[in-house]
């Protein structure tokens, strides 16, 4: 079982329970109102469909999702938008961290 993204069912609860805020912006997350804001999106921290373990998948808020879009976090990282945000290696979520450290990569199943 895979959601719409491709994400195993297992992965997804398992990052849903983990990631409450962006891992990114560290924004909260609600599910309350229909604040688009707050609201978390899929995210392939390396930018591969085919990562699919919690090593590569996080939730973060829609803003930092458009704004990151398919660039590797270190350009990203340089943006505008986190300069305003101040969103830095240091800022970001545990999970960012080491897969900036440490790449995600396909293991032969
Ligand atoms: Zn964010």
């Amino acid at each position: 079982m895979a959601n719409r993204w491709g994400i195993p069912k297992h992965i997804e609860e398992f990052v849903k329970k983990r990631d409450t805020k962006c891992v990114y912006c560290r924004i909260v997350f609600t599910t309350e109102n229909n604040s688009r804001k707050n609201k978390p999106s899929w995210e392939h921290i390396v930018n591969d469909i085919r990562l699919n373990g919690t090593d590569n998948i996080a939730l973060c808020c829609m803003s930092c999702n458009a704004s990151k879009g398919s660039k590797l976090i270190e350009d990203w990282l340089e943006s505008d938008y986190c300069k305003k945000k101040e969103i830095t290696v240091d800022s970001i979520d545990e999970v960012v961290k080491k897969a900036l450290k440490n790449p995600p990569k396909l293991n032969n199943k």
